[in-house]
């Protein structure tokens, strides 16, 4: 009986196929999407932007002889009350402390406290 081995279950292993080295820098994929940049809301502001009134109102020359207008501006004692506060650009501030000072000599606003 002739014995017939089995024929070789030959999983020849072919592999020919070897990995060519030196393939350049494949190109990578180019991401056309950031993700969107969530800088978020930063919605917390105690003081308001203050913005000139008189640019705001388009008040260009301060009249002098309205006196709840000045009075505004002018705090109890009869000081100019500081723009910073006020929120007066520098320009209509001035015309502002002059209004004020013409307004003090018709005796319209007061000079200061008197005690
Ligand atoms: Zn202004």
């Amino acid at each position: 009986m002739p014995e017939e081995n089995q024929a070789k279950t030959s999983n020849a292993s072919d592999t020919s196929a070897a990995p060519s080295a030196g393939s350049g820098p494949g190109s990578g994929p180019r991401g056309g999407g950031r993700p969107g940049g969530g800088s978020g809301g930063r919605g917390k502001f105690f003081r308001r932007k203050k913005v000139c009134k008189f640019c705001t109102e388009k008040i260009d020359a301060i009249p002098y002889r309205d006196v709840r207008l000045l009075q505004q501006f002018v705090a109890e004692r009869g000081k100019i009350v500081p723009r910073r506060l006020t929120g007066v650009c520098t320009t209509h501030q001035r015309r502002l402390t002059r209004a004020v000072k013409q307004a003090r000599n018709i005796a319209l606003l007061p000079f200061a406290t008197r005690h």
